[in-house]
């Protein structure tokens, strides 16, 4: 599945908020939300725009979307599917988001960004119960098992980020007493996920 390959900083200045997906410079000062907090372009500065109803709901959806690393289509299709489901809509996505293999990687802290760790699974580091995947999108369930291959426990980048990343592993996602191996306890609940949005927002822009 296709992914954003633009530069991802000016998403950040957009949604005026840190989206933390970049990796260490996100906490460093060389963060543009740092020197430059206004939205890109040559009249982001100037520019207030009268927050419309619409607007709101809007950027809230792009939030989520630019957080998660999903294009339109794919976010899409996962709200459908959320929306189909018993629950809350907004609470069943977020938490099939959360339960993206990427996403699992990531809250591991083997990897630094969601970016990096769908690199990962891409380039074939990561495991299902043992087996092989290479599709970031796929979501695990209770009860799986997620690993990183051997030779990738080595890599310097896997070391580091290890090492320098203090990253909290989510209650719903048990390590392994080597820390290479999780395991999916339970899917997330709303409470569990701390992505910062507005949920019922996106449910109501897609239900109009
Ligand atoms: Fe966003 Fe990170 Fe870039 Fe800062 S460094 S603007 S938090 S992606």
């Amino acid at each position: 599945m296709a992914r954003y390959t633009g530069p991802v900083c000016r998403l950040c200045r957009r949604e005026k908020m840190k989206l933390y997906l970049k990796g260490p410079k996100c906490d460093s000062s060389k963060c543009p939300m740092e020197s430059r907090p206004f939205p890109p372009g040559v009249h982001g500065r100037e520019r207030s725009r009268q927050g419309s109803e619409y607007l709101t709901q809007l950027r809230e959806k792009q939030k989520a979307r630019r957080i998660y690393g999903v294009l339109e289509k794919q976010f899409v299709n996962t709200y459908k599917e959320a929306n189909r489901q018993h629950g809350i809509t907004g609470e069943n996505l977020l938490t099939m988001l959360e339960l993206r293999i990427d996403n699992v990687v990531f809250r591991t802290g083997w990897a630094s960004s969601r970016s990096q760790a769908r690199q990962f699974v891409r380039h074939g580091l990561v495991r299902v119960n043992g087996r092989r995947v290479t599709i970031p999108s796929l979501r695990v369930r209770k009860g799986d098992v997620v690993t990183l291959i051997e030779k990738a426990r080595e890599y310097i980048v896997v070391v580091h980020n290890r090492d320098t990343i203090n990253r909290q592993v989510p209650g719903w996602l048990e390590l392994s007493a080597d820390g290479f191996g999780a395991t999916v306890l339970n899917p997330p609940m709303r409470e569990h996920i701390d992505v910062p949005v507005r949920e019922q927002l996106i449910v109501e822009l897609y239900s109009k």
